[in-house]
């Protein structure tokens, strides 16, 4: 039977869920359609491998997700959601067998790098420790649209955060600070001579001092339910395994968001929008793939350097220079050879996620979009490099490809887990140069994925901000665009 909503929302994401939840709280009727049997998009967990080892097949540690002014606006604590904290967000070890770490402490963080870089370390993060809440206000959100809070702030920032992180990383000398800066900036999925790649590093480095590197007890999935929770409990609710591929499979509404890639929203509704608009996204530049494994382990990681015990994350792949070749062979389309990994280890810190004494591990590299090869043994001898030992440590593993990863999620085409390339002024202008990217020309469609800004992570803040979007445009109501 046709019904009608005030608002539908085709995704059950971080940023489709944290969307519903903008809309109910608003006092709208609405409805989240979502392709999954489960909500959550790249926030789940799931026994990929043995019984009893509950591994987070994308998202793991989520300094954004604790640090996101939206998510701060919700009881998700009233609704199971708990992060943990390792003893150390991040280890950085080197091929000499010592490593840096990323600490809640600056001064644990410098010393850590040597006494050639402590100095100019407490230097480059000293204007801006302490200061999470009022960079996420303005750093977090479209660039586009209105003034920012914190001017000089953000200037300054934006000095730093501008340049290539082969550039800023200039500042140090030894390979532990150099390498560490290196594989924070390479979350921005680019070479590291890119511009803008400073500002990805800097966001992380700090998000780690201000707010921490947490996981979800039990799981990511933990912090889909809470948005799932919350939104119920205003009313929202909420259909899976229901892969929508028209309009016409929805009830009618004032308002669509899409909590999907730019190809998604033009498949359901391209006939919708003004030709112009549908052409600017039919163009949207996709970033290098990942190639993921997930492990059920017999024992912790039996990693060199002491500190990789203590983190939940270590990033592996050595000094600046192996990092940016990593990823710049990626993004000439090479196989990986010597590939950067990111990793987590998240039952150091919450046991419950394997049976006692076992544990889940997760490592992934970058590869060219929608490369069709097999990493295992170039992943694993990176491993083996920095931890001799891990293989014989293997119970299972759980090998996923970038076609894999898109089958699991069709945001994530040809295995790009950022939905678009985040490279340079793409990480900013995403979807298209618009002062307000939620807009599609329709004026009920909107596009809340990460395929907007802010871009990808955990936070919600493309949904949030979509969801402000909408309400002032297809409901007259004058809210604030801002958390
Ligand atoms: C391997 C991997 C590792 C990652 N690691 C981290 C990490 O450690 N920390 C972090 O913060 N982020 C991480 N991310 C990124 C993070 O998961 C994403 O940026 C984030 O989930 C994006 O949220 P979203 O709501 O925009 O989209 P998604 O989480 O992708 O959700 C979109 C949802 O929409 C649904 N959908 C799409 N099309 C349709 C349709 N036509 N009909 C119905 N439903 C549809 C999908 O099934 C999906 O559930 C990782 C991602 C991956 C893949």
């Amino acid at each position: 039977m046709p019904y009608s909503v005030d608002a539908v929302v085709v995704g059950a994401g971080p940023n489709g869920l944290t969307a519903a939840v903008t809309l109910a709280e608003a006092g709208l009727s609405v409805e989240v359609f979502e392709a999954a049997e489960e909500v959550g998009g790249g926030a789940r967990t799931e026994e990929l491998t043995l019984p009893g080892f509950r591994h987070d097949p994308c998202s793991a540690v989520h300094p954004t997700g604790i640090g996101s002014p939206a998510f701060r606006r919700m009881p998700l604590a009233e609704h199971g959601l708990e992060w943990v904290h390792h003893d150390v967000p991040l280890a950085h070890p080197l091929p000499d067998g010592s490593a840096a770490v990323l600490a809640r402490s600056v001064g644990e963080t410098a010393m850590s790098m040597g006494p050639e870089d402590a100095g100019a370390y407490r230097r480059l993060v000293a204007p801006f420790t302490g200061r999470w809440d009022d960079l996420a206000a303005d750093v977090l959100r479209p660039p586009l649209t209105g003034l920012p809070r914190h001017p000089a702030l953000l200037a300054r920032l934006g000095v730093l955060g501008v340049q290539p992180a082969t550039l800023l990383a200039r500042r140090f000398s030894g390979d532990r600070a150099r390498g560490l800066f290196a594989g924070l900036a390479a979350h921005a999925i680019t070479g590291l001579g890119t511009p803008l790649t400073s500002g990805v590093g800097l966001m992380f480095a700090l998000a780690g001092h201000d707010v921490g590197w947490p996981i979800a007890r039990g799981g990511s999935q933990a912090i889909s339910d809470a948005l799932a929770g919350h939104l119920r409990s205003l009313g929202g609710k909420i259909h899976t395994g229901r892969h929508i591929r028209s309009l016409t499979e929805l009830p009618s509404a004032r308002a669509y968001l899409f909590n999907t890639a730019p190809e998604g929203l033009l498949e359901i509704a391209g006939e919708r929008l003004p030709a112009r608009k549908a052409k600017a996204l039919g163009g949207y530049r996709h970033g290098l793939a990942v190639f993921k494994i997930d492990y059920a382990m017999d024992g912790p990681v039996p990693w060199t350097a002491p500190e990789a015990r203590r983190a939940g994350t270590v990033h592996v792949g050595g000094t600046l220079e192996e990092i940016d070749t990593a990823l710049v062979r990626a993004s000439r389309g090479l196989s990986p050879e010597a590939p950067f990994l990111i990793t987590a280890q998240p039952t150091l810190a919450d046991p419950t996620r394997a049976p006692e004494g076992k544990h889940v591990f997760y490592a992934y590299g970058h590869v060219p979009f929608g490369w069709t090869g097999d990493a295992t043994d170039a992943m694993e001898r990176q491993l083996e490099r920095f931890a001799p030992g891990f293989r014989d440590l293997v119970l299972a593993r759980h090998v996923t490809t970038p076609a894999d990863i898109e089958a699991h999620n069709p945001n994530n085409i040809g295995g790009d887990i950022g939905v678009g390339s985040m490279a340079a002024l793409h990480s900013l202008l995403r979807p298209a140069l618009s002062p307000v990217p939620y807009t599609t020309g329709a004026p009920d469609i909107f596009l809340c994925s990460s395929a907007t800004p802010p871009g990808p992570g955990v936070h919600g803040l493309c949904g949030h901000y979509a969801a402000r979007t909408a309400l002032r445009k297809a409901f007259g109501r004058k809210v604030p665009l801002s958390v």
